[in-house]
């Protein structure tokens, strides 16, 4: 069965926007969402469009800040700092990947902890590691929610997660293995050194990939039933398309739906769980004391 993204977070976002009502009240202003891009990365660019975009639709200001490629540490962090000294400013994003000159874990831990919405600085991590999150990072955020949603439980779950990165892999790691609700899994973390991936695969109940490289798991590596979670998003060549590529996720999903339970589209499956759950994080954070 078809996971519908797009049709749950449809639910979440009017739920959110209730709370967007009442927060908006309590603060004498609306939430607001701050995102720094660095350089114009054209799939960044799409990001960070599609976020502004939802913030703006559902009563969040959302601003974005640009710096040229080139930009200096020094400028980026006086901008992070202004930031964090903004009372009016509740979330503040710092779109990744940052130029390779840059050091992105200098720059997201100059990040106020209270007011990163991604959830990357070290103290929103550990927090997370030790069972009590403050933001949980947007997508294995949205991927919880697509397995509360549809009635997923996850205790007892046999998990393979392939790829192991800070914005994905490690946190729903954590919270797949971690003592939540609905946690309680048995989770393995595979990555560009796991030999025979196919042998954990074909044990997994649950498998989520998130590679970045198309047809990684295909139909064969995958037993009968199994739930797919794709989170990759790769750009193939499509000349019948007006931007000249479509998007594909990391899964051959032609050969993996004729075996698997539920399996998540790209897009329409995690993508827009990920905006809508940072939607979240911004509402969660305006709605701390800063
Ligand atoms: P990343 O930081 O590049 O991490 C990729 C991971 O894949 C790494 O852990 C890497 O292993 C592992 N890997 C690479 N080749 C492998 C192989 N052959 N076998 C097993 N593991 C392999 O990527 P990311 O930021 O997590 O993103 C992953 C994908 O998800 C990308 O396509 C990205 O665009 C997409 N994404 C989508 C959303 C969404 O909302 N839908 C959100 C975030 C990311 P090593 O650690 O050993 O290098």
């Amino acid at each position: 069965m078809l996971i519908d993204g797009k049709e749950i977070s449809k639910k979440i976002l009017k739920e959110i926007s209730n709370d967007l009502y009442k927060i908006s009240k309590n603060l004498g202003r609306p939430p607001s969402l701050s995102i720094i891009l660095v350089g114009n990365n054209s799939a960044s660019e799409t990001y960070v469009k599609a976020k502004i975009k939802a913030c703006n639709q559902i009563g969040i200001k959302g601003e974005l800040i640009r710096f040229d490629v080139n930009v200096q540490s020094k400028a980026l962090m006086d901008e992070i700092d202004k930031l964090n000294n903004n009372s009016d400013i509740d979330g503040i994003l710092l779109q990744l990947p940052v130029p390779k000159n840059l050091n992105e874990r200098e720059l997201i831990e100059h990040i106020n902890p209270l007011k990163d919405v991604d959830g990357l600085t070290a103290e929103n991590i550990g927090l997370l590691n030790s069972g009590s999150p403050r933001f949980i990072p947007a997508t294995p955020y949205g991927i919880m929610e697509i397995f509360n949603r549809i009635g997923i439980t996850l205790p007892g779950k046999k998990v393979v997660i392939i790829g192991r990165s800070n914005i994905v892999g490690r946190p729903l790691f954590s919270l797949m293995s971690g003592k939540g609700e609905n946690s309680n899994s048995t989770v393995t973390l595979c990555h560009r050194y796991t030999k025979n991936l196919t042998e954990f695969t074909l044990q997994a109940d649950i498998i989520i990939v998130a590679v970045g490289s198309a047809n990684i798991l295909d139909g064969s590596m995958v037993k009968e039933g199994a739930i797919i979670i794709d989170v990759g998003i790769n750009r193939v060549e499509d000349k019948s398309k007006k931007s000249g590529y479509r998007l594909i996720g990391d899964v051959d999903f032609k050969t993996a739906n004729k075996k698997a339970s539920y399996i998540t589209p790209v897009p329409g499956g995690v993508g827009p769980m990920t905006i809508t759950m940072l939607m979240k994080n911004v509402c969660n954070a305006a709605s701390e004391v800063k």
